[in-house]
């Protein structure tokens, strides 16, 4: 049985200028105090060097993607080398909005979760199924599917995280419930073992979707939800911090 510490990563996506980072200095004064728990932020690009000040190393700062490469002609693009080198030590890839509005595939999410890990990052691989898919009793399926395709065999320095992150419940207020997040995150344990072996009982699997101070401790009393992807409750301190201390005591 492994012993793994709930990590708790804030999405504040294309959110936040220079007066939100008070909240990470807010956010990295609550973290010394809760020990129990992991506490990351990935803000905008534009934002990563001075959060990463702002943290104190008391919060861990990442990127919200990367590209598969490490230099060259990707106009917009960043890499996870130039992440690494701004101070970066996470990066979500394959989340289901750059899934839906840049196509991104499982197999170019692989790519980019391989450059992360290769550059000792945490990489945050999202997967997670429709509306649609789960009114179709596909979920587990579509999960399966995504894990097959987007996780990287190991290697690198970086360790390697999956978020489940049902579509329908990122940004809508409608959370899975208990019982529907056991169910798939147990099947999502089940394949890391069956791919990674042993060591497939040390990855963490995080949930996203509409994680609030209201959920959050039913969230994290069900067996293999090590942590959370939040996206709307991470933009405060005030919203945030309650998250993290739920954590920090589960
Ligand atoms: C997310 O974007 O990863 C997310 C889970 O968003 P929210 O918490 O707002 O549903």
């Amino acid at each position: 049985m492994h012993v793994r510490r709930k990590l708790i990563v804030g999405n504040w996506k294309m959110n936040g200028g220079i007066a939100a980072l008070g909240e990470v200095a807010a956010v990295a004064e609550a973290a010394r105090g809760a020990a129990g728990a992991e506490v990351a932020i990935c803000p905008p690009f534009t934002l990563l060097a001075a959060a990463v000040t702002r943290a104190g190393g008391l919060v861990a700062i990442g990127g919200q993607d990367c590209h598969w490469d490490d230099s060259g002609a990707h106009t917009g693009s960043v890499s996870a080398a130039m992440l690494r080198e701004a101070g970066a030590r996470l990066v979500i890839v394959g989340h289901s909005e750059r899934r839906a509005e840049q196509g991104e595939t499982d197999s170019l999410v692989r790519s980019k979760a391989e450059r992360a890990l290769a550059y000792g990052l945490q990489a945050i691989v999202c997967v997670g199924e429709s509306e649609a898919e789960r009114q179709a009793g596909r979920a587990a399926e579509r999960v399966s599917g995504q894990l097959a395709g987007s996780l990287p065999d190991p290697g690198g320095e970086g360790e390697l995280v999956v978020a489940y992150e049902p579509i329908w419940a990122i940004g809508t207020g409608r959370t899975a419930t208990p019982a529907d997040v056991a169910g798939i995150h147990s099947a999502i344990r089940r394949s890391l073992l069956d791919r990674f072996g042993d060591s497939g009982g040390r990855i963490r699997i995080l949930y996203g979707g509409s994680v609030n101070s209201g959920n959050a401790a039913e969230l994290f009393a069900v067996p293999d939800v090590d942590g959370a992807l939040v996206g709307g409750a991470s933009l405060t301190a005030a919203q945030f911090v309650p998250i993290v201390e739920a954590a920090a005591h589960s």
